[in-house]
């Protein structure tokens, strides 16, 4: 398997990493990682949205 290719249009390989984000709402701990924070994200229990940037920084 060849891991060097580059695919067109998408960017260089970043240091991904799981952020844990616990839910302010029942406590769940979720993990997101950290190229998907603009993305909304919900509780895996309770479905509630997830203040991932909040808990980036
Ligand atoms: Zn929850």
């Amino acid at each position: 398997m060849n891991t060097t290719q580059h695919c067109p249009g998408h960017e260089p390989f970043k240091s991904i990493q799981p952020i844990e984000v616990t839910c302010k709402k029942c406590g769940t701990v979720n993990e997101v990682f950290s190229d998907e924070v603009e993305k909304t994200h919900t509780c895996r229990s309770c479905k509630e949205i997830l203040d991932v940037k909040k808990a980036t920084r």
